[in-house]
């Protein structure tokens, strides 16, 4: 059994929510889903981070940008304290022990933020020339993305063009140490990052979740996760749930 946790969107206060299309997407993939509310103790996100086999930071609103030392600008949008806190704590822990991560959207600048990078509060004053929220349907691809050769990305997905949706104001300035654009839009704005080491690391600006059922390809980015997860097990799972359970 392969845990993948997932952060909920929290925006509204007193639910902890998340679309099916996540976690039917890691059920599709071969991993077992656990949906993940904002926890609010610092001793319980290490306990956590031993269970989980990956994790995924969903999408959602803006990041409280004093996280990067900023104040926020009249671009910002909603935030949940709550929300962030947890899961920039939690992508530290995950960062720090090596579990494969997979940031979708606000996910992929939750992950630089949490890594020591920052992200523009605006994406007008990042020079974006392409629309990057689109009222299309979320599952529709409508502008265009450039995967860089040699990347884990371009190696999941096999290809170096691709169309994507895109639901973001926000978007990666400078990138966090230990982390690289894997991907762009035309007009520059960083559309993927991942991890230079060795572990899984990989954010997308786009989302998967809302693809995958009609563009079988953005599957493979669960897939990848799902079987990097299988790779590292949790050994606090694999003493508890797994391999000991049987012999008391
Ligand atoms: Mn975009």
């Amino acid at each position: 059994m392969t845990i993948i946790g997932i952060t909920c969107l929290y925006e509204q206060e007193g639910q902890a929510l998340l679309p099916h299309h996540y976690f039917r997407a890691v059920e599709k993939a071969g991993g077992v889903p656990v949906l993940l509310p904002p926890l609010g103790s610092e001793d319980a996100v290490p306990e956590l981070v031993g269970f989980l086999d990956g994790l995924i930071l969903a999408g959602g609103g803006d990041i409280d940008p004093l996280y990067f030392g900023e104040e926020a600008t009249p671009a910002t949008g909603l935030i949940s304290p709550e929300r962030d806190w947890f899961e920039i704590t939690l992508a530290r822990r995950a960062l720090a022990a090596g579990r494969p991560i997979l940031g979708i959207c606000r996910g992929m600048q939750v992950l630089n933020v949490a890594a020591g990078g920052d992200i523009h509060q605006d994406i007008g004053t990042a020079g974006a020339r392409v629309k990057h929220f689109q009222d299309a349907p979320r599952w529709y691809p409508t502008h265009a993305v450039h995967v860089y050769p040699g990347t884990r990305l371009a190696v999941i997905l096999g290809e170096r063009e691709l169309r994507v949706n895109s639901f973001h104001h926000q978007a990666v300035r400078r990138l966090a140490p230990g982390l690289r654009a894997a991907a762009l839009a035309v007009d520059g704005i960083v559309e993927a990052v991942e991890g230079t080491g060795r572990p899984f690391v990989l954010g997308v600006q786009f989302h998967p979740e809302s693809m995958w059922e009609r563009y079988p390809i953005f599957l493979e980015l669960f897939a990848a996760l799902v079987e990097a997860a299988r790779r590292n097990r949790s050994p606090v799972k694999l003493l508890t749930g797994d391999g000991l359970a049987g012999i008391e």
